[in-house]
């Protein structure tokens, strides 16, 4: 999926405009706390075409060196992971010195630029955005991000401008990411796994532009590995490391079936970890959480593995059906294990099942355990069936869907995981209208 990024100077609306773009939809929203200031990242789609938008975040101001710096780096950065840039200016406050300073660095990628002059809240804000033409980035989009105004057309020029989507891959194995913190040992994994043998591996081009896939074939598995070049070649030393290397986590999780969530086990489950878990989840991907290093964890008893699952779990509700294998890349154990248990929930992800089943099973349960009803009202469900969906889905239809509330909605869900093999892999349940 194509990435859109916003860059600006502090103050301009970069993060209005990032709300007003992603919206109210169904949109993934993710916040990171980066040094700096928090981001955003969430996706956005227009005239039929679906995107992934960031918001670069502002700096906060520091001396005039270290500012100038700091929006040098986020402009390379930004030009370095998007595929369109929407470069935001201040009506209101007319062009400045560093508007200027950020147009000279990235004037020689002004193809994949559009220059948005926000706060044009009315007509006579609008005629005064014609100064931005002094920049010399060509058109300049009069919009105002608070009352949506000039939206649309600058939309229409960044997804007319938009790359094609790349071809879809003629590579129907499994697609596998390994994601996690740095040092948890994600590189080592695959290497240790592909390493030894060069005739095990041969790289596949990836869905996204540059990256590349690991065509994996041994011991009996055969799958890909998503974008082991970003893994291998430890990426460019970016002082903005953080942000970036989540970025790439986002895209490879993006572009997977099932993700691999690595963690050190020195270390433990932390707040990151919670973040990559939940875009995983939100995303609608399988997931196995490997706790590696478990050889540096000194006096180890029979609980230790029970104590550690239990510890992963209470941060990961409410979605705890996730398969844990705990490895030790360096001494290679159960590596095949947390291979297996991987495209066990690829299967799990995948499976089928028919709406004649389905209906065997729920419906004398729905008998025995009713919705309960609400403002007098019965609640039936009529039947249910498995939509055509990458993922598992379920639709309940019944007659009055808005009281079916959540709790009866989880429990629907647990009855189905005691049915049926959705370990690792998040279901979602629908109620509809009958
Ligand atoms: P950022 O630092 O670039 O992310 O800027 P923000 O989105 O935080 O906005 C900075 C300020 O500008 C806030 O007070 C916003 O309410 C205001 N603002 C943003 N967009 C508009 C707009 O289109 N018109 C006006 N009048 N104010 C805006
Ligand atoms: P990445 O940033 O997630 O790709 O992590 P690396 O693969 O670069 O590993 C980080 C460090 O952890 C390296 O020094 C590895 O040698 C070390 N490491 C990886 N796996 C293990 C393990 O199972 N046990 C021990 N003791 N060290 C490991």
């Amino acid at each position: 999926m194509a990435i859109v990024a916003i860059i600006g100077r502090p103050n301009v609306g970069k993060s209005t405009l990032f709300n007003r773009l992603v919206g109210s939809r169904d949109a993934i929203v993710n916040e990171f706390s980066g040094v700096t200031r928090d981001r955003h990242y969430g996706k956005s789609e227009w005239n039929g075409k679906e995107f992934t938008i960031i918001d670069t975040g502002g700096y906060v101001t520091g001396s005039d060196d270290v500012f100038e710096k700091e929006i040098r780096n986020q402009v390379s950065h930004a030009l370095d992971e998007a595929d369109m840039i929407i470069f935001v200016v201040d009506t209101a406050d007319g062009l400045t010195d560093l508007d200027k300073e950020v147009a000279n660095i990235i004037r020689p990628h002004s193809k994949n630029i559009v220059l948005a002059s926000n706060k044009a809240d009315n007509s006579e804000r609008e005629m005064m955005s014609a100064e931005f033409y002094q920049l010399g980035m060509g058109q300049v989009f009069p919009i105002s991000a608070i009352n949506g105004s000039g939206t649309g057309d600058l939309l229409d020029e960044v997804v007319e401008r938009l790359p094609e989507e790349a071809p879809k891959e003629e590579s129907e194995f499994p697609k596998i990411a390994v994601v996690g913190r740095p040092n948890a040992g994600k590189s080592s994994f695959i290497n240790q796994l592909t390493g030894q043998d060069r005739n095990i591996v041969t790289p596949v081009a990836g869905t996204t532009r540059d990256s590349i896939n690991t065509h994996f074939n041994a011991y009996g598995f055969e799958f890909d590995f998503v974008d082991t070049a970003g893994l291998r070649k430890k990426s460019k030393v970016h002082e903005d490391l953080e942000f970036y290397s989540t970025l790439r986590t986002i895209k490879s999780i993006e572009e997977s079936d099932v993700c691999i969530l690595m963690i050190d086990a020195t270390v433990g489950f932390n707040v990151q970890d919670v973040t990559i878990f939940s875009l995983i989840q939100r995303n609608k991907k399988g997931v196995v959480i490997l706790i590696n290093k478990w050889d540096l964890v000194e006096n180890k008893t029979t609980n230790s593995i029970k104590e550690y699952e239990e510890s992963i779990r209470e941060r990961i509700a409410p979605f705890v059906d996730v398969p844990m294998v705990f490895v030790s890349v360096k001494d290679k154990q159960r590596l095949l294990k947390a291979l297996d248990i991987t495209l066990k929930v690829y299967e799990n992800k995948n499976q089928k099942i028919r709406t004649s089943e389905l209906n065997e099973f729920f419906l004398p349960l729905i008998d025995r355990y009713p919705p309960p009803a609400t403002k007098g009202k019965f609640i039936k469900i009529k039947y249910v069936t498995m939509l055509p969906k990458p993922f598992p889905a379920f639709a309940f239809f019944a007659n009055l869907p808005q009281y079916i509330k959540d709790p009866y909605k989880r429990f629907l869900e647990n009855k189905l995981r005691e049915q049926y093999d959705f370990t690792g892999i998040p279901v979602v349940i629908s109620i509809k209208k009958k």
